[in-house]
Formats: structure tokens, sequence, C-alpha cells
């Protein structure tokens, strides 16, 4: 690429370009294993506002007079990639969801830091157009990222506790106590207490 503003614009649209592109592909897998009918419902409504910001992004590019190309993103392709590991993993219906959500919000994250960035950078360019055109899809991007907090927190968080609590059962009770004290300074003959049931939390 050159190095004006205009070419690293020209640069991270194609990178966004690329990304989108990758997230149609990966968020028909993620509505599939849902278990949430609301989470799928989410999720497909998403990949068909994705299709549109594919379309928008084609737009941009021949408001900038540039042929419509992609770049591959390494970060799209590292958070779906990282998504795909936890749906392999043999997890429970909400703890599923869940991890599913987590994984469409670093995506959704990046794309709206990518978004801010480039229409700043249009604003900048005093490319009127195509910053509008881009923040379209920022607005989306937000929604969608709104919309997979909300059903975290309208039940699915909650129900994927459902399972928690058993792993704690056959501990004795004496380091259960200890870990319900409120820690003030560690005296040297807890510290060691404090390490283990640091250890078993990052294990659990
Ligand atoms: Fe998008
Ligand atoms: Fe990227
Ligand atoms: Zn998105």
């Amino acid at each position: 690429m050159g190095n004006t503003l205009r070419d690293a614009l020209v640069d991270e649209v194609r990178d966004l370009y690329n990304a989108e592109k990758q997230l149609i592909k990966a968020l028909p897998k993620m509505a599939k294993a849902a278990s949430s009918d609301e989470l799928r419902a989410a999720l497909e409504s998403h990949l068909e506002e994705t299709q549109g910001q594919v379309t928008r992004l084609e737009r941009v590019f021949e408001l900038l007079a540039e042929k419509p190309r992609g770049k591959h993103c390494a970060g799209m392709a590292g958070i779906i990639e990282e998504g795909a590991e936890t749906l392999e993993e043999d997890l429970d219906g909400a703890v599923l969801d869940a991890s599913i959500i987590a994984a469409g919000q670093r995506a959704e994250h990046y794309e709206i830091a990518a978004y801010g960035t480039v229409i700043a950078w249009a604003e900048a360019l005093e490319l009127s157009e195509v910053a509008e055109a881009l923040t379209e899809t920022l607005d989306e991007e937000k929604a969608a990222d709104e919309t997979l907090s909300a059903l975290a927190e309208a039940g699915i968080n909650e129900a994927a506790t459902a399972g928690d609590g058993n792993e704690t059962e056959d501990e004795d009770e004496e380091e259960e106590e200890e870990e319900a004290e409120p820690v003030k300074a560690a005296e040297p003959a807890r510290v060691g207490a404090l390490a283990r049931s640091a250890k078993r939390r990052a294990k659990g």
C-alpha cells in the first residue's frame, strides 16, 4: 500500500471486507450449534445484516474508486478459530450458548473498533458518503453486540450456572471457610491455603 491516510483507509476497508466474509461462513455454524432458539435467531439475523454489510463495503469501494478486494484479516481469523475451538469442546446447552455469545462478542468488538477507525479516517479525509455508509454498519455491529449482552443477561448466563457448585461439595469445610473469609493482609500461614484455593478456582 502507499503511505497516505487514504491508502491506509482503503487497506482497512479491504481488511473489513475480508472479515465480514469470514463471518458469513462462521455465523451459520455458530447458529447451528446454539441451543437457545433466541440466540440462534439473533445469529441468523446478524448473518443477514452481515451480507448487507458486504454489499455496503462494495459501495464504499465504488465511492473510493477502488476495486472491491479483500485482504486477509488475521484478527478475525483468530477470533473465529478460538470460537471454533470452543464449539469442539463438549459443553452443555447453556454453557455452550454462553461460550458462543463470548465468541460472537469478540467478533463484534473487533468490528466496532475497526469501523470506528475507518469512520474517523473517512471524516478526516472529508469523505462524508463513505463515513455515512460505514456508520450504518457500525450501528448494526453495536446493536448486535447489545443483543448478545441482553441474551446473556436475560438468562443464558444464569442457566449456565446450573451445573456449578457441585464441584465444591466434597471439599472439606475448613477450606471453604477460609475461602469465605475476607482477605486482609496475607499472614504467612494463610498464604499456602490462599494459593491452593486460587489454584482450585483457576482449574474449576
Ligand atoms: Fe459485520
Ligand atoms: Fe483485521
Ligand atoms: Zn457483526
